[in-house]
């Protein structure tokens, strides 16, 4: 494939689908995972490929989240490691939180390459290879995990999970915190919190905020996150786009 041109108007854009295809080449994403990247770019371009007031707000209440919690897990899958490996690094040390690698098509040499990813870009003792207990009704290879990260923890960071899994967390009584560029989807709709903004962009967010937040007293972040109200702020982003569409023409 011929060099992008750093003058081509969608230049970030085409790079990232590279970072993907390149991702899928090596095996760490699924090939349906390019599908997933495609209908994240179609929503990224509706909110105007820039993070929103209403993504930054819930990238600082997610930074609350899970700077209180106890137990925070990372869960990453392969377009996330694709985009965002050394991201997700450098926000389970500032946290700190465990990061699990936790796949739809789970293989365990998918897992490993992944890990191995994980861990060039620095991060210690990451979690996903066992598969050691199940997240109760999901059926049984896409509800695998690890005990001692997302089973037993109280706040679980799922950047682009699918519908089921999210739910199914919400149900064990964690706080889902999702990154979705899809406001409809069921994962945005099942999340306690939803970050509507592209995970390139949405770790960035959290970390900034973790950072600032970081030195804060635990009941005032804790008061954070129990009064964020996630469906307002569903169709508040749903209203921005529809309004944006609505100007164009
Ligand atoms: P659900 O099961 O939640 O209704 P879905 O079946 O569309 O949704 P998947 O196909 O499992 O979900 O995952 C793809 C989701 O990830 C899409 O909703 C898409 O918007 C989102 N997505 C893909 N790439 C990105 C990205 N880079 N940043 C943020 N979100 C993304």
């Amino acid at each position: 494939m011929k060099e992008i041109p750093k003058s081509h108007p969608r230049y970030e854009s085409l790079m990232t689908r590279k970072k993907i295809s390149d991702a899928m080449k090596k095996g760490f994403v699924h090939e349906t995972g390019l599908i997933a990247h495609g209908r994240g770019e179609a929503f990224d371009y509706l909110i105007g490929e820039k993070t929103t007031a209403f993504a930054d707000e819930a990238e600082r209440v997610s930074a609350a989240a899970l700077l209180c919690a106890e137990k925070p897990v990372i869960s990453v899958n392969g377009n996330v490691v694709a985009l965002v490996s050394k991201e997700c690094v450098s926000l389970s040390k500032i946290i700190p939180a465990r990061i699990e690698v936790n796949l739809f098509h789970r293989t365990e040499k998918r897992i490993k390459k992944l890990m191995k990813e994980l861990e060039k870009d620095g991060a210690k003792n990451v979690l996903g290879l066992k598969g050691n207990t199940n997240i109760p009704s999901l059926d049984h290879n896409r509800s695998l995990c690890d005990h001692e990260g997302i089973f037993s923890a109280d706040v679980v960071l799922v950047p682009l999970e699918d519908g089921d899994r999210c739910q199914a967390l919400k149900n064990m009584g964690k706080t889902v915190i999702a990154i979705d560029l899809n406001p409809l989807s069921r994962t945005a709709r099942s999340a306690s919190i939803t970050i509507v903004d592209n995970v390139i962009r949405a770790l960035l967010g959290i970390e900034k905020w973790a950072r600032l937040l970081k030195n804060e007293k635990k009941d005032d972040l804790r008061r954070l996150v129990e009064s964020w109200d996630n469906k307002k702020m569903l169709g508040d982003v749903c209203g921005f786009i529809s309004k944006k569409l609505n100007s164009l023409f």
